[in-house]
């Protein structure tokens, strides 16, 4: 249901230095040949290969080629040029013959007799065009720049790319027991840990938070805050969404005019959940309060999100066998924090007292499944799990 509402939320030109991380909009082709000239792959000497194959052996020496440079005249037989890694390898020649393979004079030079590689055309040479032709497609669907992304774009010479935009997120903490670390904290008072731990999981997004805001369990003035809150794509509440008499948030919400998705997922933690549609259209994500709880419905319901309203695929789930038995604790499907551990790899549970532990299943790697008609996971099981790095 919540990947039936993604929606691309337009597109922006920006520059190579803040492309990290976004997702570009349309495909990227080859704007020339790669390599666009037939390249040295080693220092040594560019030559002829039917002079090895006539015999020849002693070659003069022609001239030097640099990475960057380019020959000035043509060698014919018996004449080579010595050469550098990365530079253009002559037209004429079809071998570069490493330079640790040969006797150098001062203009001359003399292959070995024997041969240390066995030679053929264009040995130490990366043809032009090897690798990818002028106006090939190099990536055809919406890719995020990773670093070796980066990489190829400033090889294609584009020195701005168009990505999608990101979505405006906003974030609402509530509850009258939560206070900011810094501030004095009261015996029955607690943290707030939820506004840092989604700003965090939305910078790993690539995401900012447009404009936050903490509300008490008061519907008069929760609603009071969410009128102070501009059109935003994305809203994010925590607290207040469950069966409790201060769980005023499904029906300020429905108030304010979102429309509800769905109230309650069959599944642990997480299970109170509400998400519905705001009159823009932005998304409202209601998550329990329970700091673990947010984490999961993080994963498990915004970032696909956020994923798909750029264009992205959801995370696939993987497999591992899972070191130690685990016993279901609710009827639920259950998600547990885990680290992937040891090669062959197996998944070891990360000790959580439930969805309120302030451990939040730290350092796990993986966030796996323990489904709802499965009594207990035997050692050995293989258990379906997503990445959380
Ligand atoms: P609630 O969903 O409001 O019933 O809260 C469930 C639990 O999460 C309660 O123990 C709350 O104190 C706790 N909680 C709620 N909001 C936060 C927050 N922003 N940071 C840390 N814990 C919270
Ligand atoms: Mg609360």
């Amino acid at each position: 249901m919540v990947l039936a509402k993604a929606r691309l939320f337009g597109t922006e030109e920006v520059g190579l230095d803040a492309a990290f991380g976004r997702v570009l909009a349309g495909p990227v082709r080859a704007d020339r040949d790669y390599p666009p000239f037939p390249r040295a792959t080693m220092d040594g000497y560019a030559l002829r290969y039917a002079d090895l194959q006539r015999g020849v052996r002693r070659f003069r020496i022609a001239g030097t080629l640099f990475a960057g440079s380019q020959a000035s005249e043509r060698i014919s037989g018996g004449e080579c040029y010595k050469i550098m890694t990365g530079a253009a390898v002559p037209e004429e020649a079809d071998i570069v013959v490493r330079r640790e393979d040969v006797r150098e004079e001062v203009e001359w030079m003399e292959v070995g007799a024997r041969e240390p590689e066995p030679w053929r055309p264009f040995l130490n040479i990366a043809r032009q065009g090897e690798d990818l032709r002028a106006g090939d497609v190099i990536l055809d669907r919406p890719c995020k720049c990773s670093p070796a992304v980066m990489g190829l774009l400033a090889t294609l010479g584009l020195a701005t790319v168009r990505v999608t935009r990101r979505p405006e997120v906003g974030l609402i903490t509530t509850g009258n027991e939560v206070v900011e670390p810094g501030q004095p904290v009261g015996p029955v008072q607690i943290r707030n840990s939820n506004h840092w731990m989604l700003a965090g999981a939305l910078q790993g997004e690539g995401l900012g938070l447009r404009k936050y805001a903490h509300a008490p369990d008061d519907p008069d003035q929760l609603m009071r805050v969410l009128g102070c809150f501009p059109d935003l794509d994305i809203l994010v509440v925590t607290g207040g969404v469950s069966a409790g008499d201060a769980d005023h948030v499904p029906h300020v919400l429905t108030e304010f005019g979102v429309r509800r998705l769905f109230h309650k997922v069959a599944m642990r933690p997480g299970k109170p959940t509400w998400c519905g549609v705001m009159p823009g259209g932005g998304m409202v994500f209601a998550l329990p309060g329970n700091p673990f709880s947010c984490l999961v419905n993080f994963a498990l319901l915004i970032s696909p999100y956020i994923r798909a309203c750029q264009g992205l695929e959801p995370a696939a789930a993987m497999s591992l066998p899972l070191k130690e038995v685990r016993k279901k604790r609710t009827p639920l499907d259950e998600f547990f924090p885990a680290r992937v551990d040891g090669s062959p790899a197996a998944l070891v549970q990360m000790p959580l007292n439930g969805s309120g532990d302030i451990r939040l299943g730290m350092q796990a790697d993986a966030l796996a499944l323990h489904p709802a008609d499965t009594e207990e996971l035997k050692a050995g099981s293989n258990v379906l799990f997503y990445s959380v790095v």
